[in-house]
């Protein structure tokens, strides 16, 4: 069995982490937060207090941080983890990130002698707590195989992008996708309500019809037709509009950087920070059907 160190026990790395120890690993976990380290314990992980002591002896190491600047912060520098780990130590980052930093860190581990992928998620708590995420990985075929084994305990879905960053790339793609057919849903159930027709014959013809998408068939923003939808649940998330529109932002970076025009992708952004700064940041991203109604009609 292996010895990995997990940098990063929040919301997705605890549970994440639990599957790897469930799974027969040693694993050695480091967080801020003492609660976070006290849930890995509960899982039968071991907390360390200091990014050595998570990954001097290990095998493979896991982060799973909440920006480029955290996974910048945590692998550089004489505390960091590339200067404490072996060489030869397989490095995984599931943080979702810019193109850039995950790049400029995969160069960096590589220089230190360390195999590295990008590996960022989707499919959110319940996905990492049932080891059911799906894995959107960047790096070289040798890291990619090494790294399989332990993202299929972590997860169902392992998808092999391309080289260093490339995980990265497809997260913020789909992600911006996600954002711009949601908006399209919601107007379209606002436009509905509008014109008296109503949701559930609206469902039931563009399920069947050219504007199916998985915004409108699994994430239903209104109340009835998909029996899952946070809708069902006054947008508890699910996935926060704050989440969305950390995406969307790094997708606008990256366009911006790349020269590509997304306008869809922009107006996304920015309908999202609006509605987060309404106050729902914490509302669950399809919830921004009820910024776009406006006032409710009667
Ligand atoms: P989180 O805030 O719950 O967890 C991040 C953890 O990192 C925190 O517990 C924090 O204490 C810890 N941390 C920060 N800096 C650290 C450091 N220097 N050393 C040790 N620990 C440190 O966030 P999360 O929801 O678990 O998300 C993690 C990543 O996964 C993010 O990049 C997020 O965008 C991505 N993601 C989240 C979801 C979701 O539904 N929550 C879905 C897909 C992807």
């Amino acid at each position: 069995m292996t010895t990995i160190g997990f940098v990063g026990l929040g919301n997705m790395g605890g549970p994440m982490a639990a599957n790897l120890v469930a799974a027969g690993h040693t694993v050695c976990g480091l967080d801020l937060s003492p609660d976070a380290r006290a849930r890995l314990k509960e899982a039968g992980g071991k907390p360390v207090e200091s990014v050595a002591e998570a990954v001097s002896s290990a095998d493979v190491v896991v982060t799973m941080l909440p920006a480029g600047t955290h996974v910048r912060k945590v692998y550089g520098g004489d505390a960091g983890i590339l200067a404490n780990a072996r060489p030869g130590t397989l490095m995984i980052d599931s943080s979702t990130i810019d193109v850039d930093s995950a790049r400029a860190v995969a160069k960096e581990a590589a220089g230190a002698g360390m195999a590295m992928v990008d590996a960022p998620v989707s499919g959110g708590v319940a996905g990492a707590a049932g080891g059911t995420l799906t894995f959107m990985v960047g790096g070289p075929d040798d890291a990619f195989e090494a790294a399989k084994p332990y993202l299929e305990i972590m997860g169902k879905t392992i998808v092999h992008a391309g080289g260093p960053g490339n995980g990265q790339a497809a997260k913020i793609c789909n992600n911006m996708l996600l954002g711009i057919s949601m908006i399209g849903v919601c107007e379209a159930f606002v436009l509905a309500e509008r014109l008296g027709l109503d949701h559930q014959k609206l469902y039931d013809i563009s399920s069947t019809a050219s504007g199916q998408c998985w915004s409108l068939t699994s994430y239903c923003p209104v109340p009835g037709p998909v029996e899952t939808s946070p809708a069902n649940r006054d947008y508890q998330p699910g996935f926060a509009a704050a989440m969305m529109l950390k995406d969307l932002k790094l997708a606008q970076e990256a366009a911006s950087a790349s020269g590509a025009s997304t306008p869809l992708g922009a107006e996304a952004s920015a309908l999202y920070n609006l509605f987060c700064n309404q106050g729902e940041a914490d509302t669950d991203f399809s919830g921004i059907i009820r910024f776009l109604r406006g006032a409710e009609t009667a």
